[in-house]
């Protein structure tokens, strides 16, 4: 490829509109271009990224027995009335009519689709396990689309699914796109971590999200120092105490203080001069299941998600002032369990052995200290319901854990039989019983994952590619392309390299080096090879590694097998 001839519109300045590092970089490198909110044309140079990237996910999709379809993009509305998803999607599935006034909407995903297919095509045991996997375009209406195509409403994705006999089955083919994920992310040249993923009270045990590791990730990971315990933070379990702290102190008399307008943990821990891990912080919750409330260490977060399967309900959230109020009789920021009527309480295992503690009073400006569990109030029980925090002991062997942040580029997970019982997706067995295909679904953002691969690895000259998914593998730059006998030289190595299968791109074009250069660092190709007055004088050019910075001399003939060597 010749650079004069290859469509590159680097920008110099950073895009005002970009929120992040790998937005800022596709917009400047010339990778992307806006269209409207959360809809991008992809560029040349983009797109050979996007392809390098999908081909490797091709390859492990197809190496691991999945087949490549392509399903619609347009879905009839009928089978999300079969799945029941139809009401339930909210706002990001697009919803529109055709000229016959029949309901469709824009795929955000295909379980209705490929349900829908094998059914149609698959009848016996005989023909299953099936995967099949698409790389193909999804809409998802986000509210508020951000941070370039990491969160667009339209995006490349590849997702899969499998079709199986029985759980057992499923069980095999999860475990088989969970190795062939790795493969994926390891020969993409990325750092990552599988972690285990929450997948609600429905989702069953099963569910891994891939991480790719970056500072300026939106996930957090909670990560074990020892073994190779990994977690989303909504995930990351932690174990009941086994030794409890405080449980000697002498129980003290309760008493009432006033903490006039004190609400927050901060107000009332400075006044009484106390820590906030002595507060029991008091959350009131409605739920599908009526209001609860939740006690947490005041120095621990809750986590939702944990304390919404723990209570296997639909719906959960912080309750409004009202409710509050009519439950505790006061206002927010003064709820505490002692003297709460007909409501469930359930408590962290944080607070276990909590001794003389401090906690709303249930009436305005009024706290509580000294209050203890049993004496002064009952919880329907103990458990897991906070976020897990640096330092907390791993589930697994007990080490200290820490945080890490990260992209989610991947999620497997097992569906069961929600789409195969709803759809009625079965095959009839060797006695010929029929029986629901049990399912599974694995997708990867492929154009998140590219962007994941630049918020990873960038530094303030541009983005640092890993040769795998780089647009270019090697960038020929002749400094003078006036000198005939530079140029002659360059356009040898370039050719070379051509005829040696490696991806390279001559920068032929009649500009001052340091631009050159710049543009080189900036769409972030692997190896530049300099070509300058030195080729023609002493037979030696300059190899520049992108992601080191370092610069090696060669001699003309030598530097194609070096720069093979080294990729
Ligand atoms: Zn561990």
């Amino acid at each position: 490829m010749r650079y004069s001839q290859f469509l590159i519109p680097t920008l110099r300045e950073d895009p005002a509109e970009a929120e992040v590092v790998s937005h800022k970089l596709m917009l400047r490198s010339g990778m992307i271009r806006k269209l409207a909110a959360g809809i991008y044309s992809t560029l040349p140079l983009g797109e050979r990224v996007i392809q390098k990237t999908a081909q490797v996910v091709r390859e492990e999709m197809n190496r691991a027995g999945a087949m490549e379809v392509t399903l619609p993009f347009v879905q009839p509305a009928e089978l999300w009335h079969e799945s029941g998803r139809w009401n339930v999607y909210g706002k990001e599935l697009l919803r529109l009519k055709d000229r016959h006034n029949r309901e469709f909407c824009l795929g955000p995903t295909h379980e209705e689709v490929i349900t829908d297919l094998v059914r149609g095509v698959v009848s016996s045991y005989k023909q299953l396990p099936v995967n099949l996997y698409q790389i193909h375009v999804k809409f998802r209406d986000e509210i508020r689309p951000r941070f370039g195509v990491m969160r667009a409403r339209e995006f490349i994705m590849k997702d899969a699914y499998s079709f199986d006999v029985n759980e057992k089955g499923a069980e095999v083919s999860y475990k088989r796109m969970y190795e062939a994920y790795s493969r994926i992310f390891e020969r993409l040249g990325l750092k990552f971590r599988p972690v285990e993923a929450d997948s609600g009270p429905i989702g069953g045990n099963f569910s891994h999200e891939f991480m790719v590791l970056a500072e300026t990730g939106e996930d957090m990971i909670v990560t074990c120092s020892e073994c190779d315990y990994a977690a989303n933070t909504e995930k990351a379990e932690i174990k009941k105490p086994e030794k409890v702290d405080g449980s000697k102190e002498n129980l003290l008399e309760m008493n009432r203080v006033e903490t006039p307008n004190m609400r927050t943990i901060e107000e009332v821990t400075g006044f009484l001069k106390t820590e906030a891990k002595k507060l029991i912080k008091t959350l009131v919750f409605s739920s599908s299941d009526g209001p609860l409330v939740a006690l947490v260490r005041g120095d621990h977060e809750i986590n939702e998600v944990k304390l919404k399967n723990l209570l296997a309900c639909n719906e959960l959230e912080l309750a409004e002032e009202n409710l509050i109020e009519e439950l505790t009789k006061a206002p927010r920021g003064f709820a505490g369990p002692v003297g709460l009527k007909d409501v469930k309480i359930v408590a962290d295992y944080g607070l276990i052995g909590g001794t003389n503690m401090l906690t709303g009073g249930n009436e305005k400006d009024v706290h509580i200290i000294n209050v203890n569990f049993d004496r002064d109030f009952t919880v329907k029980e103990f458990a897991d319901i906070r976020l897990a925090e640096k330092g907390d002991a791993c589930p697994r062997c007990g080490k200290s854990l820490s945080i890490t942040r990260g992209i989610e580029v991947g999620h497997i997970f097992k569906l069961g039989t929600k789409y195969s019982k709803a759809m009625n997706a079965v095959y009839l067995d060797e006695e010929g019983k029929s029986i629901e295909m049990v399912m599974g679904c694995y997708g990867i953002g492929v154009g998140r994952t590219v962007a994941a691969a630049i918020e990873q690895s960038h530094d303030k000259d541009g983005i640092i590619f890993p040769a795998a998914i780089a647009p270019f593998t090697v960038i020929v730059v002749p400094v003078n392309t006036s000198d005939k006998a530079q140029m002659h030289i360059a356009e040898k190595i370039y050719q070379e390299f051509r005829d040696k299968g490696v991806d390279a791109i001559i920068d032929d074009r009649d500009e001052r080096a340091g631009i050159k250069f710049n543009d080189a660092d900036m769409v972030g190709i692997p190896f530049r090879v300099t070509v300058g007055k030195f080729a023609v004088r002493e037979n030696s050019v300059d190899v520049k590694i992108r992601k080191t910075g370092e610069v090696r001399k060669f001699a003309v003939n030598d530097v194609v097998s070096a720069v093979i060597e080294c990729i």
